[in-house]
């Protein structure tokens, strides 16, 4: 990172940036092309998971490359002044890269959608069959991830 001052090295300070978010944005690559989707999202145990119809431009490209770098940020505040080049951004950032796997199974969906929840709600919920037949979730199994503040 070019910024040193800036950067994030405790995992639990990123961790705290990934639960504070609220919108998770997920980088895709089909081939050479570039695919950036904004994601509701839970995270537990180094996984973020997502929830998703079971058809989509987003789950043929992770079908073919599984290769997805997120993005979350919180604490946003755009800094005013009398000069443009003196305007500015606080936040706080975390970009992590990882592989996305789509889960079919009901068990593992219900898993998924209750770190969801509790992520937004700080509950856990009961899903019908057929909620459960109509959605899958994405896991990406996090192997890597920076973070940088501006505050
Ligand atoms: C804050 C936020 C939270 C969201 N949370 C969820 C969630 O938890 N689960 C979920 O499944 N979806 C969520 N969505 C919707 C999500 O962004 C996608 O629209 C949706 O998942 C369909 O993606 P897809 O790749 O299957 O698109 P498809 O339906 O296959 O459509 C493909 C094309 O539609 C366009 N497109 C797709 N999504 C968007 C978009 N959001 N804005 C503009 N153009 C778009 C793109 O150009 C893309 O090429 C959320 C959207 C927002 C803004």
């Amino acid at each position: 990172m070019r910024r040193r001052d800036r950067e994030i090295t405790d995992i639990s300070v990123m961790e705290s940036i990934i639960r504070g978010s609220s919108v998770c944005r997920m980088g895709l690559c089909d081939g050479g092309r570039p695919y950036v989707v904004p994601m509701n999202f839970g995270y537990r145990d180094g996984k973020v998971f997502m929830h998703s119809a079971m058809e989509g431009e987003k789950l043929d490209i992770i079908r073919k490359n599984p290769d997805v770098c997120l993005v979350f940020e919180t604490d946003l505040e755009i800094v005013r002044a009398e000069e443009a080049c003196s305007f500015s951004m606080k936040y706080r950032s975390v970009i992590a890269r990882g592989r996305a796997s789509i889960q079919e199974e009901a068990a593992d969906k219900a898993y998924g959608l209750n770190v969801i929840m509790d992520h937004y709600t700080g509950k856990e919920f009961e899903f019908p069959a057929q909620v459960l037949q109509r959605i899958v979730v994405i896991t990406v199994d996090i192997e890597e991830m920076t973070g940088k503040q501006n505050v």
